[in-house]
C-alpha cells in the first residue's frame, strides 16, 4: 500500500525561524550520516525516514560523502517512492566539502569541486534542486570568493534555495558572510558540532552568527549516542560503538559516561531521559535553531521528539548541570 503522511505530523513538532530569514525548521531534524549507507537495510532506512516525517520532522540531512553518496541514492530511492507527492513539505539538505572523488577536483572549496558536486549529489538523490546546499568545511588552499561565488552560482541556476556553512570558525563565518551579503546570496544557517560535552559553539561562533542573523543547526546533540542511555551498562553488539570503532579516546568515554550518570538525577526529575534532556537543553536557546540527530531505530526517535514536552530549565537546573560538565578529567 502506498504512504499516507500521518495527518496529525503537523500537531506536536515545532517550527522555528532559521536566523533572520523566512525559513522555518523543525526544531529536531534527521540526519543520514549513519545508518543510511549500503551497510544498513534499505527497509529500516524507510521506516525511520517515514516515521521522522510522520512525527513533523520535515528535514533530512544528508552530503556528497554520507555512505560513500550511498545516502544520497538511497534517501533518493525512498523519496521516489513514498515522498515524492510531499516534496514541498520538505527540506532536503546536502554538501560538498570533503574529498569525495579522485585527484585534485573532488575535494575542498573551489568552483570547480563545488559544482561538479552538486549535479551529482542532485542525480543520486533523483531531484532537481536541493533545499540547502552546504560548504562542508572552509578550505584554506581556495580564496573565499570563489567558494562563495560558486554557492551564489547554486543559488542562481535554482540547484539550491539557500546556503549554508559547516565546520568554519568564527573568523572565516564573518568573513564568507560579508561576501554574501554583498552577492545578495541567501545565505542562512551555520551547522557546528554542539552538545552537552562540546561546547566551543558558545565561545565565538554562536556570537558571530546571532551577529549576522544565520541561524544554527547543531550535529551530533546527543554526542553521537553518549548522551542517551546507550552505553550505561556497557557496549551493546548493534551500537555505533561497536559498527563504527570508538567515538572517543577510551579515557574520555568514561569520563562522559560518568557524567551522564550523574546527568540522569536531573533528567529524572525532570521526567526526561538522558537524551531528551540534551536535546532540550540546547533548544532552550533560540540561538539553536534545529538539533540535527541521528537514529538507528524508531523507538529513538519517538524518544527523541519527547524532548519538546519540556524545553525550560531554572536558574538550579542549568547550574546543576554546569557543575556536572566541568567535572574534571
Ligand atoms: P547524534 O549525536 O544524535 O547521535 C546519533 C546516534 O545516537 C544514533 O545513531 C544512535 O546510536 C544514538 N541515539 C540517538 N537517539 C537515541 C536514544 N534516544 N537512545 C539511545 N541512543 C540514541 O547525532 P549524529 O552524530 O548521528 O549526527 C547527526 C547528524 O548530524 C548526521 O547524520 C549528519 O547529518 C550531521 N553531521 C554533520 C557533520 C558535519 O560535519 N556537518 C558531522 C557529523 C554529523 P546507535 O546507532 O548506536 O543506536
Amino acid at each position: 500500500m502506498s504512504y499516507q503522511a500521518n495527518e496529525k505530523r503537523y500537531d506536536r513538532m515545532l517550527y522555528r525561524q532559521v536566523g533572520q530569514s523566512g525559513l522555518k525548521l523543525p526544531a529536531i531534524s534527521l540526519g543520514l550520516w549513519r545508518n543510511f549507507g549500503d551497510d544498513s537495510p534499505l527497509t529500516t532506512q524507510k521506516d525511520l525516514i517515514l516515521k521522522a516525517f510522520d512525527l513533523g520532522i520535515t528535514h533530512f540531512d544528508l552530503a556528497n560523502n554520507y555512505g560513500g553518496g550511498a545516502a544520497e541514492r538511497n534517501f533518493g530511492r525512498i523519496f521516489q517512492d513514498h515522498l515524492k507527492p510531499y516534496r514541498d513539505e520538505l527540506i532536503i539538505a546536502t554538501k560538498a566539502g570533503y574529498q569525495m572523488w579522485d585527484g585534485p577536483y573532488g575535494d575542498g572549496g573551489s568552483r570547480k569541486y563545488l559544482m561538479s558536486s552538486c549535479d551529482a549529489s542532485l542525480k543520486r538523490l533523483g531531484l532537481d534542486y536541493v533545499d540547502i546546499f552546504y560548504h562542508h568545511r572552509h578550505d584554506p588552499e581556495t580564496p573565499l570568493a570563489e567558494t562563495a561565488v560558486a554557492l551564489d552560482s547554486l543559488v542562481r541556476s535554482g540547484k539550491a534555495l539557500y546556503i549554508g556553512i559547516s565546520n568554519y570558525s568564527a573568523a572565516d563565518a564573518s568573513a564568507i558572510s560579508d561576501i554574501f551579503k554583498a552577492l545578495k546570496t541567501p545565505f542562512i544557517i551555520n551547522q557546528m558540532k554542539y552538545n552537552l560535552f562540546e561546547r566551543e559553539f558558545e565561545d565565538e561562533l554562536k556570537a558571530v552568527t546571532l551577529n549576522e542573523g544565520i541561524g544554527n543547526i547543531s550535529f551530533s546533540p546527543l554526542a553521537q549516542g553518549q548522551l542517551t542511555n546507550r552505553y550505561l551498562n556497557g557496549i551493546p553488539e548493534d551500537s555505533r560503538i561497536s559498527r563504527k570503532g570508538a567515538l572517543t579516546d577510551a579515557v574520555t568515554f568514561e569520563h562522559n559516561l560518568a557524567k551522564v550518570r550523574e546527568l540522569q538525577a536531573i533528567a529524572e526529575a525532570r521526567q526526561q531521559t538522558i537524551a531528551e534532556l540534551a536535546i532540550a537543553w540546547q533548544l532552550r536557546d533560540s540561538g539553536v535553531s534545529s538539533v540535527l540527530i541521528g537514529a538507528s531505530r524508531v523507538s529513538q526517535l519517538e524518544e527523541n521528539v519527547k524532548a519538546l514536552d519540556n524545553l525550560t530549565f531554572t536558574d538550579a537546573e542549568l547550574q546543576a548541570i554546569n557543575a556536572i560538565l566541568k567535572m574534571t578529567r
